[in-house]
């Protein structure tokens, strides 16, 4: 362990080191660290998504980049064993959203419907949601076809070799579509608008690569399936003419964009135009002193795992020094 045991006794007065808000790679990393660090981290863990913690993972299967997992690991098997690492270390998990939270008064107020706790720090790491498109079919194929992330599924075996669709028409469109293009036979970008919104450079990029087309003012409807019951085409609709047809892809992926999970630290931290929390670069500091944010809520660019876990590690450890510096 990186501390002495005595600056790290928990606080008097029933007021906690530190509350993580979270469950995925970041808010269990962060709980781990901090339970080593003998700071008896409080961790709302939150049931938002599919009723469960865990977070992002939790929606997938095969995590086939994670270090440590040569031969791949189930999102599902992966958060569990960070959790049960947290565990071990002495955090303590409450499986409740966090439904309220005061950072402008300290010791800082966290609530869920079942406690009410106060901190001298707090480790913001409540993550990122992908936007869907909420097509009729979307749960039978996600992750049977459907997809959120071109890097994490595009080696899959049901994408590799296929004709792929990605839809969107911004940066995180174009660079699915090309980053998709490595695997696919061909790819297709489904485009609303009647042209692009990513930059020049990408959009030169994406005109220039003879494997992808690019399909304006076309919207997508549904996805259909073949008599196997496997996906194999897309249903689409071309806005001017209002014609329907099917696109034949194995494979369509959302560059919809993502939503940060922020509300809570609305008119209390400083946000982006997009919601993302603020930080110092190369930092976990908010604009409030004792507010860590890490992981996906904090991060528009990068959403991995990995850098979850490690901007997780590094919140917790500014934590730590934060608590010394202010003893
Ligand atoms: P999240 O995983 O989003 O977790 C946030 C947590 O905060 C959730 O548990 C949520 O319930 C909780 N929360 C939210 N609000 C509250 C609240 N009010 N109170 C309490 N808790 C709250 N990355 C890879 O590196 N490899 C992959 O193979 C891969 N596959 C992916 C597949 C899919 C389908 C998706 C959607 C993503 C995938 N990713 C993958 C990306 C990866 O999942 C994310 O980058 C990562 O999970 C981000 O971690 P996080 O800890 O920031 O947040």
């Amino acid at each position: 362990s990186s501390v002495s045991q005595d600056q790290t006794v928990p606080s008097a007065q029933g007021i906690e080191n530190v509350v993580i808000i979270g469950s995925g790679p970041a808010g269990y990393t962060a709980a781990i660290y901090a339970g080593r660090a003998n700071l008896k981290p409080v961790v709302f863990e939150g049931y938002q998504i599919g009723g469960v913690p865990g977070g992002q993972l939790m929606t997938t299967t095969e995590v086939e980049n994670f270090p440590g997992f040569p031969e791949g690991i189930t999102g599902p098997d992966l958060m569990d064993r960070m959790r049960n690492q947290a565990e071990r270390w002495g955090a303590e998990l409450f499986q409740e959203d966090v439904e309220f939270l005061d950072v402008k008064t300290s010791p800082f107020t966290v609530q869920s419907s079942e406690r009410k706790v106060k901190c001298h720090s707090i480790i913001f790491a409540t993550g990122a949601t992908a936007r869907r498109l909420n097509l009729p079919r979307e749960e039978e194929f996600w992750s049977r076809g459907i997809s959120a992330c071109a890097i994490c599924d595009g080696a899959s075996p049901l994408f590799k070799g296929q004709v792929l669709a990605v839809v969107g028409g911004g940066d995180t469109a174009t660079e699915e579509a090309l980053y998709l293009t490595k695997y696919a036979r061909h790819v297709h970008l489904l485009v609303r608008k009647d042209q692009l919104r990513a930059s020049r450079a990408m959009q030169d990029r994406v005109f220039n690569n003879p494997n992808i087309t690019v399909h304006f003012s076309t919207e997508t409807l549904d996805v259909v399936s073949n008599t196997k019951g496997q996906m194999s085409g897309i249903l689409v609709r071309k806005a001017d003419t209002g014609e329907e047809s099917v696109l034949e892809a194995k494979g369509l992926f959302y560059g919809i964009g993502h939503s940060p999970n922020s509300q809570l630290l609305e008119g209390q931290v400083e946000l982006d135009i997009s919601g993302y929390v603020q930080v110092e670069e190369g930092t976990a500091k908010t604009s409030v002193e004792g507010v860590f944010a890490a992981g996906d809520v904090q991060d528009y660019e990068w959403r991995q795992a990995v850098t979850a876990a490690g901007s997780g590690c590094i919140a917790a450890l500014s934590v730590e020094r934060y608590l010394a510096s202010n003893n």
